[in-house]
């Protein structure tokens, strides 16, 4: 909803009785303008209100690690490019070039500063599979251009999954149970007016991401490998013996392989896409807040029947909830849609405001009874052709573009 304010500027728009100079013609224009830009402007909408109560520490640079109404707001403007854009929303910068002839034998290669097997751009869970690499006895690198560390929202996962982890050498098991914040059962699939399924053992643990990563971290760095804190990808070349990473600090790596784990936004996904526009997007927001009485099983999806209208679009909403670690209270709840990205798509905030409307019904809550302690929203754009790995004209198997 769009409130315009009445601001009282009393005392400012008395009118000289005598002639106007140009001066006070001028200030009065000033004034005016003051006036106008006042009188139009909007009031708080609930999720801004929300957000800017709660105090944001610690934010990180993966999905999910921003929670700040300023961070919300950014992605919002990205989502609009991308739901205004016809197919293409922008020309990509180059970031991958290939290059004939050796590096071994360019100018450049006097400025490398240092060689690895492999570079893995982008932590979150690059920093896995640099784990996993470094298991197997090569030299690596990861290259994050925030600090590398793990957000404070949990990430919901089966225990089977993290085993995997144990088995390629990347954790142990007492990892494992280091890292979980919180273990619940059963868990329901259901859909509204067509029953529900109860199963147990599926995402039903809320695993610390920033404790996750703290113990990858270091396992990482004690078997060799290296992280590179505050450095962002700038350009990617591949030579016919290496690829060689650019930074834009102006460091210069090289590498027999090149590994993508940049995100959802990553610069190299958007040269291999050329900046075409998604073919379907899934929209996630929600809250962990404190306050839930009956707080001890999970939705892993629970969806209503009805399409709902927000904005001017109608979508059809599914709901996941799960207990947080973070006290017996807590509990994250997430809503997210699937749609076509067009003009009249709802905005992350659009699509926030109906989740306070519909999150206490679904919850069996009411929102005054619950302290939100964190607001938390994300865009997974989606296409009908699925990469895994990035080839050049010239060099293949350089550089291996990794999606969760
Ligand atoms: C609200 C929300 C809830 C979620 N919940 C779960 C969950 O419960 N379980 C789950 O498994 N997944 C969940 N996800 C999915 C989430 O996408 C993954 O958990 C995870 O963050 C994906 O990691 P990633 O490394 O692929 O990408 P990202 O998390 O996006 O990390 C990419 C990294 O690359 C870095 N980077 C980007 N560009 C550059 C550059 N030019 N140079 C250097 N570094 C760069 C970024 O700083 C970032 O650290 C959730 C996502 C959201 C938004």
């Amino acid at each position: 909803m769009v409130l315009l304010q009445q601001i009282n500027f009393s005392g400012v728009f008395q009118c000289p009785s005598v002639n106007l100079t140009l001066v006070h013609r001028r200030r009065m224009r000033v004034h005016r303008s003051i006036c106008s830009q006042a009188q139009t402007t909007i009031a708080p909408s609930r999720t801004q209100r929300i957000m800017e109560g709660i105090s944001v520490n610690g934010e990180a640079g993966g999905a999910g690690g921003a929670y700040s109404y300023e961070a919300l707001k950014r992605l919002d403007k990205i989502w609009s490019g991308i739901c205004s854009a016809q197919t293409v929303f922008q020309e990509p910068r180059q970031v991958v070039s290939s290059i004939p002839g050796l590096f071994s034998r360019s100018d450049m290669d006097e400025k490398a500063v240092d060689t690895y097997d492999v570079i893995v751009c982008g932590g979150t869970l690059g920093i896995f599979i640099a784990t996993a690499l470094t298991c197997k006895g090569l030299r690596v690198a990861v290259v994050e251009r925030n600090i590398l560390k793990g957000r404070e929202q949990e990430w919901n996962i089966s225990r089977k999954e993290l085993l995997e982890l144990v088995e390629s050498g990347i954790l142990v098991e007492d990892d494992i149970d280091q890292a979980t914040a919180s273990k619940f059962n059963p868990n329901r699939c259901g859909f509204e007016g067509k029953g529900e399924i109860w199963v147990e053992d599926i995402l039903n643990l809320g695993v610390s991401p920033v404790k996750l990563i703290e113990i990858v971290k270091k396992r990482f760095i004690s078997l060799g490998g290296v992280i590179l804190e505050g450095h962002c990808v700038s350009n990617i070349c591949i030579y016919e013996d290496a690829a060689v990473l650019q930074l834009a600090e102006g460091k210069i790596l090289s590498s027999n392989l090149i590994v993508d784990a940049m995100g959802n936004f990553s610069p190299v996904v958007k040269q291999i896409r050329r900046s075409r526009k998604p073919d379907g997007v899934c929209l996630v927001v929600g809250s962990c807040a404190r306050g839930f009485k009956n707080n001890s099983t999970s939705d892993v999806i629970y969806s209503s029947s009805s399409v709902k209208k927000v904005g001017d679009s109608e979508v059809q909403l599914f709901w996941e909830a799960f207990p947080s670690g973070s006290n017996p209270l807590d509990r994250t709840t997430y809503m997210f849609t699937y749609l076509d990205p067009q003009p009249e798509s709802p905005k992350l905030e659009e699509l926030l405001e109906a989740f306070w409307d519909l999150m206490p019904e679904y919850q069996g809550v009411s929102l005054d009874n619950l302290e939100i302690l964190r607001v938390v929203y994300g865009i997974f754009p989606t296409y009908r052709d699925r990469w895994f790995m990035f080839y050049t004209s010239k060099a293949s198997n350089w550089i291996w573009h990794l999606r969760n």
